[in-house]
């Protein structure tokens, strides 16, 4: 018998909030956990550039032959231009080799297998604190962890400093794992300038950097969203960047990424490197699956789809920025303190609210209000109309001191 020795494991947490809010009858119920963008119906929409691309993918399919475990090469092609820039010189100078993978998860699990493989002894370096599945992974996988200070909760602001302490410790073949902007949960990013000055750290340190960048063009835009990993390009000799069109082309499901990787200048390993890697992606799931990335690569080819895209990705920025505006201004106003500010500033979909769990219960229970452990909301879930109902949710909670036991 195997079975019978099964851990009695609760239900995770996207799945035990995806239940609770199904089950719960109040009609102004709110979901703002699972990081998806949802429109201000409630819908998180097929883009109209990805339903065009799809109907021309559809035309001119004949067959659905396997592809080579790599991958759409023209997929990956277009998304390095998109992660580093059309004009860099790492892709003048082909230090850079993609293979496509299923969605970001994938690509971020196979650049830890090789570098598992390389380094068994290396450690990970996560900020403190980072998305949740990051950890999942890195522990699944018998890797150790090293937490680098981040984010002050008290404050809601940056631990810059403190990060670059910490860091001070990497050791040379330990790959830090920072994420490209739009911070998973906190929605606090680095300045250019600290970028630069984490450039040189990990630099000097000899260090491998692991960017996960999984919402370019939800923060500051495509080009800004960009700056960490291209100026680590530009720096480093090696690196790791695991990609996602989940967020930006809003094709979740389809599970469309990539894994790129930077060599140094002058090494011919390229051919060596992408064998690694197939052979550690073959083991993992064999190939990745074809459509979402043939629909990106659809859009990112044509000029017309492209601009189409940028448009709505421009639009979906901006609808979470005026989120992020509206409900500061409400909870600023409700609670007659500029303690929301914050949430005006910060980047992308997520932050973190200055609750417990407590208050987290009470805003599930009494208004049928929905979020991740720590209480990490999405304002990309976030309609206009529900603002004040949450505003009113929150302020109701809140109390500025004694607060964060979670
Ligand atoms: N990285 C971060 C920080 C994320 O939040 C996500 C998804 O939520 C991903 C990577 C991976 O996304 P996917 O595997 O769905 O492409």
């Amino acid at each position: 018998m195997l079975f019978q020795d099964l851990e009695p494991l609760e239900m995770g947490s996207v799945a035990r909030l995806f239940f609770a809010f199904a089950r719960d009858p109040n009609p102004n119920k709110i979901d703002l956990g699972i990081g998806v963008y949802r429109e201000e119906n409630g819908f998180s929409p097929v883009l109209e550039s990805v339903q065009r691309a799809e109907q021309m993918v559809f035309e001119v399919q004949t067959t659905k032959e396997y592809l080579p475990p790599s991958g759409n090469a023209h997929y990956c092609r277009a998304i390095e231009k998109l992660i580093f820039g059309e004009t860099h010189k790492v892709l003048s100078s082909h230090r850079v080799q993609s293979v496509q993978t299923p969605g970001g998860g994938g690509a971020l699990r196979a650049a830890l297998e090789l570098a598992k493989q390389l380094a068994p002894n290396t450690r990970i370096w996560v900020s403190a604190p980072t998305w949740r599945h990051h950890l999942l992974v890195i522990r699944a996988m018998g890797l150790q962890v090293k937490e680098f200070p981040y984010y002050d909760r008290a404050q809601n602001v940056l631990l810059f400093d403190e990060a670059i302490a910490s860091l001070e410790k990497m050791r040379p073949r330990d790959i830090i794992l920072i994420q490209g902007c739009c911070h998973n949960p906190t929605g606090q990013d680095l300045s250019s300038d600290q970028w630069d000055r984490l450039v040189d750290l990990v630099q000097a340190r000899s260090a491998v950097p692991l960017i996960d960048l999984a919402y370019q063009g939800f923060g500051d835009g495509l080009e800004q969203d960009a700056y960490g990993v291209r100026r680590f390009a530009e720096r480093v000799p090696e690196m790791f960047v695991a990609s996602t069109s989940s967020k930006n082309f809003g094709v979740y499901r389809d599970r469309a990424g990539a894994l790129s990787v930077l060599l140094a200048p002058n090494t011919l390993n390229q051919e060596r490197l992408v064998n690694n890697v197939l052979r550690i992606t073959r083991g993992l799931y064999f190939m990745p699956p074809d459509h979402g990335a043939t629909v990106v690569m659809k859009i990112l080819e044509n000029q017309e789809l492209r601009r189409l895209w940028k448009e709505e990705l421009e639009g979906m920025r901006q609808r979470i920025l005026t989120s992020r505006v509206r409900l500061s201004e409400a909870l600023n106003l409700k609670t007659a303190s500029k303690d929301f500010v914050y949430l005006a500033r910060q980047k992308g979909m997520f932050s973190l609210l200055p609750l417990n769990n407590v208050d987290a219960e009470v805003l599930e229970s009494q208004w049928g209000i929905y979020m991740m452990p720590g209480h990490r909301i999405n304002f990309a879930a976030l309609s206009a109309d529900k603002i004040r109902y949450l505003a009113d949710a929150i302020a109701s909670v809140y109390t500025p001191q004694a607060r964060l036991t979670a």
